[in-house]
């Protein structure tokens, strides 16, 4: 499959990594919109949220992964956000499902 970051989780395209476990991958986003701006994802490909079967963890392992990335980040204490681009309306470009963090700026709201 011809998938961004499947390459990205196999190593194929390099990736500043942020965070890491046996189910998630967390690494800098290419083109940031804020000074910290890290893009947590699955290894196993779901091209988007709504395919992320219930029960599976996977929702477990991303939350986890936030907190992580968070203390990493050193943003717990000032804040930050997490986006979910859904499809065209959401803005979602890169069909493997991806949670992007944002911190170490003030965020307006709501979103453009
Ligand atoms: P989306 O628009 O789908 O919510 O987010 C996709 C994100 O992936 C974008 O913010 C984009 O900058 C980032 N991105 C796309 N290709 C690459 C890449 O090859 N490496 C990294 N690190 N980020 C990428
Ligand atoms: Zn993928």
């Amino acid at each position: 499959m011809d998938c961004i970051f499947c390459k990205i989780v196999k190593g194929e395209i390099p990736s500043t990594k942020v965070y890491e476990d046996e189910m998630i991958l967390a690494f800098r986003d290419i083109d940031p919109k804020a000074p910290s701006h890290v893009v947590i994802i699955p290894k196993e490909h779901y091209a988007n949220i709504v395919e992320i079967p219930a029960n599976s963890g996977v929702m477990e392992a991303v939350l986890n992964a936030i907190k992580e990335v968070a203390k990493a980040e050193d943003v717990v204490d000032s804040g930050f956000r997490i986006i979910n681009n859904y499809k065209s309306d959401g803005g979602q470009s890169v069909d493997h499902v991806h949670f992007h963090m944002l911190g170490k700026r003030s965020l307006q709201w709501p979103p453009g």
